[in-house]
């Protein structure tokens, strides 16, 4: 089972129920969490894991021969990305707007282009008690979020529950972290915002076909509008975590929700129950 939290924006709370969650349950299933939001990964602060493994995150980036290269243009125009500008006698090629795609080193007539790889971020891999943990960090300057994210799922357990912290938002690499989950929990906040961003989170999660349930983090009074929305949406409303001051104490010091307050630890034991009653629902 795959389960992705993700937010239409950052501050919800993402990280406090992925962590919670994967605590939950680890005592009585194998549970991993990968820590997909790699332009800032922060569910280490929380689960505080011993790294054992490291690899460097990477992408294939042509390298021109110049030999056989005929200059005829071809790599230029099949790149959307302008990464390669071909001159009258020379290729230049620009890495960093590189995707790594291969289109222009399968397409050169000339076999010209061969292919380098580019360090872009790195994959840690470890263990926090009984939670197997994996983060992609991405490279300080680099803007190619999603090869990082399929380099951290290329680690998805092929059995047990595999908890996916999304970045904040609905670009590319919240969609690159989110497809392929089979159920994914959205963490929102009462307010016009969260509202606003929510709806965005639903439309993107529902272009994947994946079924989703929301979370209202720092309930208050509030909450009515994004009730509102879930009735009329027909998304299910699965917990409330108050707007409490011992809770943001906990968060603020790094403190896992269910460490630090252990009630928490049944509550994300009934979600997920929750989770599988939908998922399996979906399936008929
Ligand atoms: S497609 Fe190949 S031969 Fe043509 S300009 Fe590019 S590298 Fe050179
Ligand atoms: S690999 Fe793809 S993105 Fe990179 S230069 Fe070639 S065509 Fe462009």
């Amino acid at each position: 089972m795959i389960i992705s939290i993700a937010s239409g924006k950052g501050g919800t709370g993402k990280t406090l129920v992925a962590t919670s969650l994967a605590l939950s349950l680890s005592e009585n299933h194998r549970v991993q969490l990968l820590d997909c939001d790699v332009e800032e990964p922060n569910a280490h602060i929380f689960l505080k894991p011993i790294f054992d493994k490291r690899e460097t995150a990477s992408i294939p980036v042509p390298v021109v021969d110049e030999e056989k290269c005929t200059h005829c243009g071809e790599c230029s125009r099949v790149c959307v990305y302008n990464a390669l500008a071909v001159l009258k006698t020379a290729v230049m090629t620009f890495p960093e707007l590189c995707h790594g795609c291969g289109a222009c080193a399968y397409l050169c007539p000339e076999k010209a282009i061969n292919e380098e790889l580019r360090g872009i971020g790195v994959i840690e891999i470890g263990r926090s008690g009984s939670v197997d943990f994996v983060h992609g960090v991405l490279n300080v300057g680099e803007a190619m979020a999603p090869p990082v994210i399929r380099q951290v799922k290329k680690h998805i357990f092929s059995d047990g529950i595999s908890i996916i912290d999304a970045s904040p938002g609905t670009s590319c690499p919240v969609i690159e972290a989110v497809k392929g989950s089979d159920y994914c929990l959205l963490v929102t906040d009462p307010t016009p915002f969260g509202l606003n961003d929510l709806a965005l989170a639903v439309e993107a999660v529902r272009s994947l076909q994946i079924p989703c349930g929301v979370i209202i983090n720092r309930s208050d009074v509030n909450d009515s509008q994004i009730e509102a929305y879930c009735d009329r949406e027909n998304i299910p409303m699965l917990m409330k975590i108050p707007l409490d001051i011992e809770i943001a104490k906990l968060y603020s010091r790094g403190i896992p929700l269910v460490l630090g307050i252990s009630e928490w630890k049944d509550r994300f034991i009934d979600l997920f129950e929750d989770i599988c009653a939908c998922v399996k629902q979906e399936a008929i």
